[in-house]
């Protein structure tokens, strides 16, 4: 066997090890059909990992992930674990990762499967096929902050007591290297791209749009849009199927994917892929949480996590036959009726007889016997 991938697997808490066992299921199946070797190694992170080390992060993880040529992920985090001080909750993890591995690129694909049409909230979807670029490791998540107590009074005479901050920052380079990331995407896409930012408030994000323009000139062949925020969060509802590429900051991502994600039909179909520069290790993961509510039951759809291996075959690994194998076994899977919890919502009676309520389990074992 030629192609060999060193793979850090990191199940997390809640529904994290149900999904991601499915993923690694789906990686191990899909590379004996396409000739390759998954070396998969297990590592802790998040709340298994504070019960075991003390720490939410490892360094032996961190180690691990960074030697790696790529980690999956399932998701971190729980009530058991809420009470815990900032710097030590499980979701510390995930930044510590992101930071440790330099991954600045977060790739999130939001599609609407002509089999889920009725799961969408919406009433006329349309053809919803759209991919948010976003900035991971800059941006007011990493910003300067903290708190002091003022003497200052507010217009009414009211003392203002304490006040607490948090900084948008962001330098040249940082916002350079995503828009190219973001018009190289578009380029092999629909040739569209929309950079969302609060340019009539911010000047961070007159920043961005001075540099996108200037970029710009580069990728003729990409047609440029700018919208504010706001906007952007209303024409996803009104018109998502316009959208090809979207770039934004990390906080501007984070709100606008989740809902690009549920406009799609659940957050359990969402795949994500974050990335640093070319040839460094990039970590695959399902967009959505340890959803403590279905935990151990067998019922958390693991297809986000499945097509999260996909996007680590396609966009990281070069095995693009493999990748394609996995997302049309997917679809044939859908397509069959099989359909967990959050997915089985049907418009009538006819359309009820032709679905299948099935587990975690019993899907990924219908996927992979789909596999080609
Ligand atoms: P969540 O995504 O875990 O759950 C939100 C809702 O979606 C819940 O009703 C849940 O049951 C449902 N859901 C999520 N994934 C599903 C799946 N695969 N199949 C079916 N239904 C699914 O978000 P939350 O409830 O806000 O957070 C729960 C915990 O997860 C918290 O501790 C939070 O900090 C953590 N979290 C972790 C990550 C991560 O690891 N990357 C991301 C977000 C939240």
């Amino acid at each position: 066997m030629g192609r060999s991938y060193n793979i850090v697997s990191i199940p997390g808490d809640g529904i994290g090890p149900e999904v991601n066992g499915c993923a690694v299921r789906v990686l191990e199946a899909v590379s004996q059909k396409y000739g390759f070797e998954p070396k998969i190694t297990e590592y802790k992170a998040g709340g298994s990992a504070i019960d075991a080390y003390g720490v939410p992060l490892p360094g032996e993880t961190l180690q691990a992930a960074q030697d790696s040529d790529a980690v999956l992920l399932g998701a971190v985090g729980g009530p058991r674990w809420d009470m815990i001080e900032a710097e030590r909750r499980p979701e510390q993890a995930i930044l510590g990762l992101r930071q440790g591995m330099h991954l600045y690129a977060n790739l999130r694909p939001a599609i609407l499967y002509k089999e889920l049409g009725d799961v969408s909230p919406l009433k006329k979807p349309g053809n919803i096929d759209l991919l948010i670029v976003r900035e991971l490791t800059g941006g007011i998540y990493f910003g300067k902050q903290g708190s002091y107590k003022s003497s200052e009074k507010l217009f009414d005479g009211t003392r203002k007591g304490n006040v607490a901050f948090d900084t948008e920052s962001y330098s040249e380079a940082e916002i350079s290297r995503i828009l190219r990331r973001g018009f190289e995407f578009a380029r092999i896409r629909g040739k569209k791209l929309t950079v969302v930012d609060k340019a009539n408030v911010l000047v961070t994000s007159r920043m961005w749009r001075s540099l996108a323009r200037e970029i710009s000139e580069e990728f003729s062949d990409v047609e440029l849009e700018f919208l504010y925020v706001d906007n952007c969060s209303m024409q996803l509802v009104a018109r998502p199927s316009t959208f090809d590429v979207i770039v934004t900051s990390n906080m501007f991502g984070d709100i606008l994917s989740d809902l690009a994600g549920q406009i799609t039909g659940s957050v359990g179909m969402l795949p994500s892929a974050s990335m640093g520069n070319p040839g460094m290790p990039g970590l695959f993961e399902p967009i959505h949480g340890s959803a403590p509510d279905i935990a151990g039951q067998n019922k958390a759809n693991p297809i986000a996590s499945i097509l999260s291996v996909g996007l680590m075959l396609k966009l990281h690994l070069g095995e693009k036959d493999a990748s394609d194998a996995i997302t049309a076994a997917v679809r044939k899977t859908l397509a069959q009726g099989a359909r967990t919890p959050d997915i089985a919502l049907y418009g009538d009676e006819e359309e009820a007889k032709k679905i299948t309520l099935v587990s975690t389990v019993e899907m990924t074992d219908r996927i992979i016997g789909n596999l080609e």
